[in-house]
Parts: structure tokens; sequence; C-alpha cells
């Protein structure tokens, strides 16, 4: 079962129909997710990204990794869930490594609370603002099959559809 691993450290872009589909629940008791992990991070670390979730790598797994853009410290969060969130939202300019080179305008909430477990099967619960709370709302996204193009305006999608139609052309 992880011989397949070795051949995802490759991120899946826009169009891929595995960005698009719902993940599982993982048991980090039954399954060793040693190796996943460590490539998740790799893969991150080497894309230079924030976040990473396990379908951006191909894997349908309720599993993301981030990294704390101040302290440079690594996390893994396991089927993690938004439990609550803040009715005040922030509007801010955010991009996907699945969607590579481009930005765009995203509302999400100010606040949200976030239970799951750690890679031991340890609950976790954690409340996360301001940037934290935006990687962690843009993780868990990707784990219920949606890109910030879902989450953009109309006018934005369309100008970034447009982007990457004459970056094709071109
Ligand atoms: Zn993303």
């Amino acid at each position: 079962m992880h011989g397949q691993f070795g051949a995802t450290d490759r991120i899946r872009t826009l169009g891929d129909p595995v960005l698009k589909q719902e993940t599982r629940d993982v048991s980090p008791v039954e399954e060793d997710l040693t190796d996943l992990l460590e490539t998740m991070f790799a893969v991150m670390d080497r894309e230079q990204g924030v976040g990473l979730a396990a379908p951006q790598i191909g894997i349908q797994k309720r599993l993301m990794v981030w990294r704390n853009p101040e302290t440079e410290e690594g996390y893994v969060l396991v089927n993690p869930r938004i439990v609550e969130r803040s009715e005040e939202t922030e509007l801010a300019e955010e991009g996907c490594l699945s969607i590579p080179g481009r930005v765009m305008q995203v509302e999400r909430s100010e606040r949200i609370v976030v239970e799951g477990t750690n890679a031991s099967g340890a609950p976790v619960k954690l409340e996360a603002t301001g940037l934290l709370a935006r990687i962690m709302q843009h993780e868990i996204d990707h784990l219920d099959g949606n890109l910030i193009l879902d989450r953009t305006s109309t006018e934005e999608r369309r100008r970034v559809h447009k982007e990457i139609r004459q970056s094709m052309d071109s």
C-alpha cells in the first residue's frame, strides 16, 4: 500500500480530478503515516508553500501539513474539521501550489477553531486567527474538494481563467 507513494511527490494542478474529490478520514493508529507525511513536508518545503493537503499529491486522505511562517515550525493535522468560525471575515490575496503563478482575493473567517488529531492519533483542538486561520481554511478546503477559485468572486474567477488561457496561448 505504501509503494504508491514514491511516485506522488508531484504537485497536482488545476484540472486534475483528484483536487475536486472528497477525502476519507485516516486512522493514524491503524495506518503508518510516516512515509506519506515525510513526502508531504518535503513537497511543501520544495515548493516553498506554507501548507499542503494530501490531495495535492494525489492522495485522497484527510491529512494536511503546514508550517508556521513566523516560527517555521511544522505541524500535522489528521482529519481536521472546522468546528467554530468567527462571523468577522477578512479579504486578502491568496495563492495555491495547485494553481501555480496565480493569486486572487479570497474571503476567510478571521478566527476559526479546528479539531482533529496529530500524527499519533491524539486529539488536537486549536484556535487560529489571521494568517494561520487562512492557511487552515485553505488546506481544509482542499480536503473537501474546494479550491480558491471556488472561493473567490466571479470577477476574480473570470480574470484568473482568462490569465490561464492567455498563458497557454503564448
Ligand atoms: Zn492550495
